[in-house]
């Protein structure tokens, strides 16, 4: 097993974060593409991970549903690190 420095341990948290957000963008662009082509019109639910780690900024949108056509609705991710995505209620 490799050994870290402090330095890279702190690059290698701040590349899982990139990634992570970056994943979370992905899913939800694909989601987006997805209601324009085929599901026009479905409900999202807005979930947070649900655990001790949920910050105060996505908390209390965890669980509220939205129309694809309300254009104020918080789309996923956030800020950085934000573990949030969109599910389609079918
Ligand atoms: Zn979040």
């Amino acid at each position: 097993m490799v050994k870290l420095t402090n330095k890279e341990h702190e690059k290698g948290e701040v590349d899982k974060i990139k990634i992570q957000t970056e994943f979370i963008n992905e899913h939800n662009r694909i989601m987006k593409k997805l209601d324009e082509q085929f599901i026009h019109g479905v409900t999202y639910e807005y979930v947070t991970a649900r655990d001790e780690k949920v910050c105060q900024m996505c908390l209390p949108l965890d669980g509220n549903m939205t129309k694809s056509s309300d254009v104020d609705f918080a789309i996923p991710p956030l800020h950085a690190n934000c573990r949030c995505r969109l599910i389609v209620m079918i």
